[in-house]
């Protein structure tokens, strides 16, 4: 088991007369045996990164260590660290045996019958001990990627680092292979960091989650703490799908008003929050809809339904943004509800449900009570 640092890792490109700045000092600390996701746009660096823990890449600045130990300047061969691809990378005339045993042969000096044999008890571990004497071509995208897997499992690494692995099958097979992932780490307890733009992968294969953003280090935490406490308006907008609600708000002493509702907020948070206005923040499942469409309080508003998406459980419901033209809010409901397209409703926005977010810095200044319980469940 490893512990790996990412010291203050700066890495730019020049492009001509332009410096591309792919990851601006990222100061991440990654414990043994920790699943780390790093997620975040396409172009936020979350490859780079990532090469450069591999060896593929040499940091502008920065240090990265194993085990307190500096590889920053180490070849990745001289690192004992495995990585999978997004394209399997398979060498298409070698079996899967030959695919599974090259690394070994190349960089131990164990002896033929020993690699045959571990290549044989990882294939027995990845349920693919009938692929052996196969080649690439003749296996299904899933088959494949447990060879790319097996390939980085067989050789013991003291990290694994992947590469979008499952962005190539399709959405069934990239829900188990999620599954199965965990349930290997868990196993192996090699100290993992994942690579996706995917949301969803980062909230439920990550012990911890790494958001990036422009090269720049967003949040560094539990998926929990990234969705119920995010430090800022782009994690709480990038994590969680469908995405948090966003409304532009003035504030009236201890109320954040828009031009259709208004939300009390504690007398505490009021002196965080600049005169000019901040913007609110409510999950689509926090939005309570009332088909009676009565507006009797201040926090609710009428609405009509533009769009009704039924998702099974649960019913996605869109509606014009009470201040923003041209732009939906979303609220889920459950899926057993009657609610159609066109269908007036009143929209209550509940106001231990919120998260206010500084309008110039998009920095967090307050997450609710609820969010705060939910975190601790
Ligand atoms: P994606 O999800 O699209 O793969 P990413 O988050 O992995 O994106 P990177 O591939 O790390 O992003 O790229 C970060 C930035 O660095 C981008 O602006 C990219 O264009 C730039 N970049 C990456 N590699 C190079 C390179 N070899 N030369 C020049 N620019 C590069």
């Amino acid at each position: 088991m490893a512990h790996l640092d990412l010291d203050n890792i700066t890495k730019t490109f020049n492009d001509g007369n332009d410096t591309i700045m792919a990851v601006d000092d990222l100061d991440v600390g990654i414990e043994e045996g920790e699943f780390v996701v790093f997620v975040g746009p396409s172009g936020c660096g979350k490859t780079t990164s990532l090469r450069c823990i591999a060896g593929f890449e040499k940091p502008t600045h920065g240090e990265i260590t194993l085990n307190g130990e500096q590889i920053t300047q180490k070849s990745p061969q001289d690192r004992n660290i495995a990585m999978v691809f997004q394209s399997y990378a398979l060498y298409p005339h070698k079996t899967v045996r030959g695919n599974m045993s090259f690394g070994l042969e190349q960089s131990t000096d164990l002896s033929a019958e020993d690699i045959d044999q571990r290549v044989r008890e990882t294939a027995e571990m990845l349920n693919i001990p009938e692929l052996l004497d196969r080649r690439p071509g003749d296996l299904s995208g899933g088959q494949q990627q447990r060879v790319a897997l097996g390939r980085a499992v067989v050789r013991d690494p003291e990290v694994f680092l992947m590469d979008e692995p499952l962005s190539n099958l399709d959405a069934k097979l990239r829900a188990e292979m999620r599954t199965y992932l965990q349930e290997l780490q868990d196993d192996l307890n090699v100290t993992t960091v994942y690579v996706t733009h995917d949301q969803t992968e980062a909230m439920t294969m990550g012990d911890r989650i790494v958001v990036l953003n422009d090269g720049q280090l967003q949040q560094f935490g539990t998926p929990r703490e990234c969705y119920y406490e995010p430090v800022n308006r782009f994690v709480a907008s990038f994590i969680g799908e469908p995405s948090m609600n966003f409304f532009e708000t003035s504030v009236n002493k201890n109320r954040l008003s828009t031009d259709t509702f208004e939300c009390g907020i504690p007398d505490t948070v009021v002196s965080r929050i600049d005169t000019n206005g901040a913007t609110l923040g409510i999950r689509p499942e926090h939005i309570e809809i009332d088909d009676s469409a009565t507006v009797e309080a201040t926090n609710v508003f009428q609405s009509r339904i533009s769009v009704v998406e039924h998702v099974g459980r649960e019913t996605l419901l869109y509606s014009p943004h009470p201040t923003e033209t041209d732009e939906y809010f979303i609220a889920i409901t459950d899926g057993r509800r009657q609610l159609e397209s066109g269908q007036d409703v009143a929209v209550r926005v509940p106001e231990d449900s919120i998260h206010i977010f500084d309008d110039t810095t998009g920095e967090a200044l307050y997450h609710s009570e609820t969010s705060k319980q939910q975190m601790r469940i």
